[in-house]
């Protein structure tokens, strides 16, 4: 059984702790990894190494801060597959998507290279008589993450690339559910030549985020997970004097107009709901039917799902993957027995499968539902598994009116040939990210990731510029050089 402990001041550690917690692979079931717990007094030992790491670290040249960040892109570029198959090991997706989910941790860290051009400032000359002012940004400090099971790779490299190209150091708190990768992480880091205590990982569950949260050692909290634990850490971390930006969970909605091109949004619904088994916080899990499209649509769906080729990630043909847990898999199985009861119709089951590569696995198939309407709890709360919701509408107005409403605004989608439709969609819709004709739209690297409403708590998005100014304080100088100044001012200084 392999034993996973932490990775403090350079170095991977195993834990000290009495509390475990079980890793399993979710393809066959079987438990591969225990991981200890961290004490209150490892997550100090990381806080420690990095607040001994901050002034030179946060002192160096921001161009050499980019250069170990470029070893570190070569070495994530050189070892994709196997960041890839540590993915798949644990989470359970598909080995193509987790090579995908790693490229695009791979583009934050491509960005955070140009750090030197991100952290220019900006200089005005003579804003008075011989006086001149300029804004810098510096580092806030030592910074943490914590960050959920599905993206155990992309997320991380969210935040601390980011934090650390702009002079910070940092302690990352992985799942518990899947911390392998992100440990791999670690060591790339470190044989990139970044300083001991730089980058610290720490495994843990609500004891050590709570010991992030309120110690006084950490400046700033970078948090992605589910909406109520979002809320708390943004409180929490808040109350303690940090800057939190906590990022929650999503019910994504995407509209089908009467005129949208049926193959090719039938496709991209597909991925879009069944990709990664359901397991993303950008995930289309409800399909708002426009008119009469919801009867060629729900024919289409039905016809695609129950081809879907449900396997082990590491399966050549794999289409979708198994849920990360058992206990995942039972919460997303009783939503799904919630939605009958509650009168929405079931048109594709994958409640049962019985393949003979799915052993003890967590696995299910897709489900599809027809007639979910907006009281029911499918329709309502996040599920986060492989079941997509079809809302019947009569037209464009009740369908972003649905949007509006809901709690969550993260990511949203339009299908439509009309180009007025789409420009409408994308200036009234209230949600975070918008694709038109795009299902998943995730920003590129050098654009910012976030929702809106109970999607997201605090003011910055991820990465982007949005990244680099929540990782850095501003700082504005103005300073006068003259010969001799004759007189005392008591007035509010005005530039003569
Ligand atoms: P989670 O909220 O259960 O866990 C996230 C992190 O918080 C983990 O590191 C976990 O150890 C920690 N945590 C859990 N319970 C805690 C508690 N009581 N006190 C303190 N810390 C606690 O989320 P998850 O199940 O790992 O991930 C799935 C969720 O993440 C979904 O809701 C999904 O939508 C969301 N998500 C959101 C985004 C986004 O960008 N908005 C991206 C990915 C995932």
């Amino acid at each position: 059984m392999n034993q996973l402990g932490h990775h403090i001041n350079g170095e991977t550690v195993t834990g000290r702790g009495d509390r475990h917690s079980a890793v399993f692979n979710p393809a066959t079931g079987l438990q591969t990894a225990q991981l200890t717990l961290a004490t209150g007094a490892e997550v100090e030992d990381a806080i420690q190494a990095a607040t001994r790491a901050l002034p030179s670290w946060s002192a160096t040249p921001a161009v050499r801060r980019a250069r170990i960040m470029m070893k570190f892109l070569q070495l994530l570029n050189d070892n994709i597959d196997e960041l890839a198959l540590l993915i798949s090991r644990e989470h359970g997706k598909v080995l193509d998507d987790a090579r995908g989910e790693v490229t695009r941790g791979i583009e934050v860290v491509e960005f955070a290279c140009g750090i030197p051009h991100l952290l220019k400032g900006e200089y005005s000359e003579n804003v008075g008589t011989r006086v001149d002012s300029w804004s810098v940004r510096q580092p806030v400090g030592v910074c943490a993450g914590i960050s959920p099971f599905n993206f155990p790779v992309m997320v991380p490299l969210w935040m601390f690339p980011i934090a650390i190209a702009c002079g910070n150091t940092f302690i990352m708190k992985p799942s518990e559910k899947d911390p392998t990768s992100t440990l791999r992480l670690a060591e790339l880091f470190a044989e990139a030549g970044l300083p001991a205590g730089v980058f610290n990982v720490v495994n843990g569950d609500k004891e050590a985020v709570d010991t992030l949260l309120t110690h006084p050692g950490i400046s700033a909290v970078s948090f992605v997970g589910s909406t109520p634990i979002a809320r708390y850490v943004q409180r929490v971390g808040i109350e303690h004097g940090k800057r939190v930006q906590a990022l929650g969970g999503a019910k994504n909605h995407a509209i089908i107009m009467p005129d949208a091109d049926l193959d090719s949004t039938v496709n991209a619904l597909m991925g879009a709901a069944y990709g990664s088994a359901g397991e993303r916080c950008m995930a289309i899990s409800v399909a708002v039917a426009v008119g009469d499209i919801a009867d060629p649509l729900m024919a289409a769906l039905k016809e695609r799902l129950e081809e879907l080729r449900v396997l082990p990630g590491t399966h050549p043909d794999a289409e979708m993957g198994p849920l990360v847990t058992r206990e995942h898999l039972d919460t997303v199985l009783s939503f799904v027995d919630s939605g009958l009861k509650e009168g929405a119709k079931l048109v594709v089951d994958g409640r049962r499968t019985d393949h003979p590569d799915h052993g003890d696995g967590f696995f299910m198939g897709g489900c599809l539902f027809d007639h979910v309407t907006p009281d029911m709890r499918i329709y309502q709360q996040e599920i986060f598994g492989p079941v997509l919701s079809v809302v019947r509408v009569d037209d464009y107005e009740q369908a972003l009116e649905l949007i509006n409403r809901h709690e969550y605004g993260n990511g949203t989608a339009i299908f439509t040939r009309e180009g007025h439709a789409a420009r409408e969609f994308a200036a009234r819709v209230q949600a975070g990210m918008v694709g038109i004709n795009v299902p998943i739209p995730v920003p590129m690297a050098f654009h910012s990731f976030g929702g809106w409403k109970g999607s997201l708590f605090g003011d910055h998005h991820m990465h982007g510029m949005e990244g680099v100014r929540f990782f850095t304080k501003l700082k504005t100088i103005t300073s006068r050089w003259q010969e001799n100044n004759t007189q005392s001012q008591f007035s509010m200084p005005t530039m003569k």
